[in-house]
């Protein structure tokens, strides 16, 4: 069948055959670019990269399956059951305060109804709760907060910061919703410097409770998730004080946490002492009730103490196994990672729907072409490419590096393997810093590549990305976490040079971190062949390279400038440099990974077109950074000009692809549902949203 003849026709019969026309669509799909456009594709190409580009054939289905995580049933679950129930559908138009019933409406149906029960899966299997979560996500995504806020903070803290009491007493209320609760960490005065909070939890061993007060107004916890409208109970984060016999009267014992009654079980009234404002219309999530609750002399009995790290006896001696108030921190802190780990799974699921919308539209929309020719596909220029084509390999490799971070962190929960520990902490804090500033940033990319069109609410870049926004702050803003990654590669540096042993994700550094520091070999910096450029090991050592670089260069200014501004102020005088460091890495292992994945794919097509995608991921990011390897002559002049080209060529066979690449995220028509991703239909169910 020629392909003009699925070219879809306004009068054409098929108008009146759903299948046919359904074929039409894919057909479009398939092929991007239809016959009568072929001589302009041609031109542009010839135009771009000369004439090497063969489009690659790819098997969607094999794709799908490479590309398919364990847990796609419970997903598929998912989306039945909200397809199956439009009146739990958010719509395009919402006030906060249906949103926010709406929202409690939909996590008591998922649960209730629909028998989907997230909470088990928090500590057992961490793969399948993220595989919900980002189902539930892309549903509506203050449905997925509101759920992180219920199971994974305030039900994590029982879990993780509490012990054999707390779990027999909270866990099926947690997990049937009869416990809605909140985690109330951040204060009005202190959000990333948890270790500055001044709520404090005052021991009063007369009566055997803890008094929870906020001294100040700076002190009143703010943002807390599920506290204006639903919460009954919040895990409060508090200075734990401890009475003594000196002058002092009470000792710091550090942050613990803390279950603390918020509503009255019965009546859902606010109890004595505690004070509850709502923090009101915000940028996104207008589903989630954020709320500021202060506290006054509100008295918990001893055991409401999540008392995993420390705990105070019936006379009022305080233990732990851990020596310090820093060792308490940090262990409380690392138990809390899962909720970063969800966020970057999510965030990538969140640029696979953006990248998807805007891609299916920039293959269907045509605007301008050669003279007396039809319109070309405005994905056939090469600046529609070099915004979207990149980004469509990114999302494939952030696909398998959080996928790879869930597989940690399930090891980790399982092992509590204290090497393995450090090794997620600083890789999910690293991921997610760096997945979610990209995905923030290619929201607004796809939404101007969409035009005019994808500044239509129903076409959803809007709320996506207000909605995502803020995944660049909480749990843990994206500079701070950054610092954490570059912090924890200073310390690995260090024990390299004391002949210690390396975390996992820093092995390339214990291999080989003194070929990096070498000096550049001239005659590779000049080698440019397409069969060098696409070899992954001269993309994993460049990037290892600049990340060797920056490290040792780092570390010889941090010492340098201590010695007169203090390790504080040698750290600020090296911040920015510090965030290229931790980014940098992030991106070598986000590399490395790919790499795995496209080697261990086992079907050839699917492989070949990972192979493309890979390369156009690697080498993108060293064109992004050519003056850092122009500097040290890693690349010399020739060889810059050539990844550049060869940058330009790749996104052009990437273009011809994009449409199997997209389908092979596998999401259902229901969560891409703008009507501009609607391929062929796109302008029929865009005018009937209108009202035509
Ligand atoms: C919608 C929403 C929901 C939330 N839900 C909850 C919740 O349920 N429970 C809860 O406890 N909290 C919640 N939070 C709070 C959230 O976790 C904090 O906002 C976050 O930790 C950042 O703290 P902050 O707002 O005080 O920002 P700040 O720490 O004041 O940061 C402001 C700016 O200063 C910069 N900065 C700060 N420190 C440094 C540094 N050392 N180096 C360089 N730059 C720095 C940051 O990069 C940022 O740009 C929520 C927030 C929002 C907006």
């Amino acid at each position: 069948m020629e392909t003009t003849d699925l070219i879809p026709s306004r009068t054409d019969d098929n108008e009146s055959h759903p299948t046919a026309r359904r074929i039409q669509r894919l057909s479009l799909h398939l092929t991007p670019a239809p016959r009568p456009l072929d001589r302009t594709d041609a031109q542009l190409q010839a135009l771009t990269c000369a004439s090497r580009a063969a489009k690659l054939n790819v098997d969607t289905k094999s794709l799908i399956v490479c590309m398919r995580g364990k847990h796609r049933d419970v997903q598929e679950k998912v989306f039945e059951f909200f397809n199956a129930r439009p009146e739990l559908q958010t719509p395009v138009e919402i006030s906060k305060d249906d949103h926010r019933e709406l929202c409690m409406r939909q996590l008591l149906a998922l649960v209730r109804e629909a028998g989907i029960r997230p909470f088990g899966y928090v500590a057992e299997d961490p793969a399948k709760y993220f595989a919900i979560l980002e189902a539930v996500g892309s549903v509506d995504m203050s449905l997925g907060i509101k759920m992180g806020v219920q199971y994974s903070l305030w039900g994590g803290a029982v879990l993780n910061l509490g012990t054999k009491k707390h779990k027999d007493k909270y866990y099926d209320g947690i997990d049937n919703l009869e416990y809605p609760g909140c985690f109330a960490m951040t204060e009005l005065h202190h959000g990333s410097n948890v270790q500055g909070i001044q709520t404090v939890a005052t021991f009063d061993p007369i009566t055997d409770e803890f008094i929870i007060d906020t001294p100040n107004d700076g002190a009143i916890k703010w943002w807390i998730g599920n506290a204006a409208v639903h919460g009954k109970f919040a895990s409060v984060f508090a200075k734990l004080m401890l009475p003594t016999h000196d002058t002092k009267g009470v000792s710091d014992m550090g942050v613990h946490a803390f279950i603390v009654p918020i509503r009255d079980f019965k009546t859902h009234e606010t109890l004595p002492g505690i004070e509850i404002h709502d923090c009101g219309h915000k940028i996104g999530l207008n589903g989630v009730d954020n709320g500021a609750l202060r506290f006054r002399s509100v008295r918990i009995p001893r055991d409401n103490l999540l008392n995993r790290f420390g705990d105070v006896s019936r006379d009022g001696k305080y233990t732990s196994s851990l020596p310090s108030i820093n060792k308490r921190f940090a262990a409380t802190l690392g138990e809390l990672v899962g909720g970063r780990v969800g966020l970057a799974y999510s965030s990538v699921s969140v640029l696979k729907v953006a990248a998807t919308i805007a891609i299916r539209y920039s293959l269907l929309r045509q605007q301008f072409g050669p003279p007396k020719q039809p319109e070309v596909s405005i994905l056939d220029y090469q600046s529609q490419q070099h915004k979207l084509m990149p980004m469509l390999a990114s999302t494939y490799a952030f696909h398998f590096a959080t996928l790879h971070l869930v597989e940690k962190y399930s090891e980790m929960k399982k092992s509590h393997d204290e090497q393995l520990v450090g090794d997620v902490h600083a890789l999910s804090a690293g991921l997610k810093a760096y997945v979610t500033s990209y995905t923030a940033k290619s929201l607004s990319t796809c939404r101007e590549s969409c035009g005019g069109h994808g500044y239509a609410a129903v076409n959803r870049f809007g709320i996506l990305r207000n909605d995502h926004d803020i995944f660049q702050t909480f749990e843990g803003d994206n500079t701070v976490l950054l610092q954490q990654v570059a912090g924890d590669l200073l310390k690995q540096y260090k024990e390299k040079f004391r002949g210690g042993t390396l975390a996992v994700t820093w092995n390339y550094l214990r291999e080989s971190m003194n070929t990096y520091l070498s000096q550049p070999n001239p005659v590779t910096a000049r080698w440019e062949s397409e069969d060098h450029l696409r070899d992954p090991k001269f993309q994993l050592d460049a990037f290892r390279y600049r990340t060797s670089r920056l490290l040792q260069s780092v570390a010889v200014r941090l010492n340098k400038h201590s010695k007169t501004l203090g390790s504080f102020g040698a750290w600020n005088r090296c911040l920015n440099h510090l965030l290229t460091l931790a980014e940098s890495h992030i991106e070598s292992v986000i590399l490395e990974k790919l790499i795995e994945n496209v080697k261990s794919c086992p079907d050839a097509s699917s492989r070949a077109a990972l192979k493309l995608v890979c390369d156009l991921y690697a080498l993108d990011r060293i064109w992004n950074d050519i003056g850092t390897y122009r500097n040290v002559d890693y690349v010399a002049p020739n060889k810059a000009k050539a990844i550049h080209k060869l940058t330009e060529y790749l996104s052009f066979q990437v273009r011809n692809i994009a449409g199997e690449l997209v389908d092979s995220f596998d999401l259902p028509d229901y969560v891409t549902r703008a009507p501009i991703a609607m391929q062929s239909e796109a302008y029929s169910q865009y005018t009937q949203y209108v009202g035509f």
